[in-house]
């Protein structure tokens, strides 16, 4: 059973939290987080989403995402497995977390990173409006686009709908509680380390 206190974004000893982290495709959340993880004196955990979008190379099961086929998909969110699903980019592919992910590790006391885009983060707020939410921005749109065109992992017509999508994201950047610039990863980190460090 769910108590009252995991609803809110802690736990019952209000050890564990909820933190949501987004920014656009492209901005280095991943590294961002990597060097959080390994700098941070926090009980940090990563929820790791289900997605019906193909693995990229570099990418491991159950590790970036749990790879579902569509019907897979379809199944968990009729048992109604998932606290949020979002068809991020608007083309077919999807993505959600599911509510042991978050659950269990809250109710190990962990410090829960979800690393979702805007609207998802929306639907967790209901559910966990106590979450600390942190946006990492690039600085500029025209920044994000020499970012994404260097990782080269997109077709032209993918990397344009997630600029498309990017725009949107970062005029959502203000409804969070923080706004990170990822001038380097290294000082990034930092800050959110002294955020998450700083937060009770
Ligand atoms: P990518 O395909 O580059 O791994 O992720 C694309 C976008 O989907 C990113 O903005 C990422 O934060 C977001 N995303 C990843 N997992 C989830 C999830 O479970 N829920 C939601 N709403 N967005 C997600």
């Amino acid at each position: 059973m769910e108590s009252n206190s995991e609803k809110s974004g802690s736990n019952e000893e209000g050890l564990g939290r909820v933190i949501i982290f987004s920014g656009p495709s492209g901005v280095g959340k991943t590294t961002v987080l990597a060097k959080v993880f390994a700098q941070c004196n926090r009980p940090l955990v990563e929820s790791v989403s289900a997605t019906t979008r193909p693995m990229r190379s570099g990418e491991t099961e159950g590790k970036s995402y749990y790879y579902l086929s569509d019907a897979q998909f379809q199944k968990h969110r009729d048992a109604g497995e998932f606290l949020e699903t979002v068809e991020v980019f608007g083309r077919g592919h999807w993505y959600g977390t599911l509510k042991s992910t978050v659950e269990d590790g809250l109710g190990q006391g962990k410090w829960v990173i979800l690393e979702i885009d805007v609207e998802g983060a929306r639907k967790v707020l209901v559910h966990y409006p106590d979450a600390i939410t942190i946006f990492v921005h690039p600085g500029s749109a025209q920044e994000l686009e020499r970012r994404l065109r260097g990782r080269a992992t997109e077709s032209e017509e993918a990397l344009q709908r997630r600029l498309e999508v990017a725009k949107v994201e970062l005029d959502a950047s203000a409804s969070y509680q923080h706004v990170v610039i990822n001038h380097s990863v290294e000082q990034t980190a930092t800050e959110i380390c002294q955020i998450l460090e700083s937060a009770e």
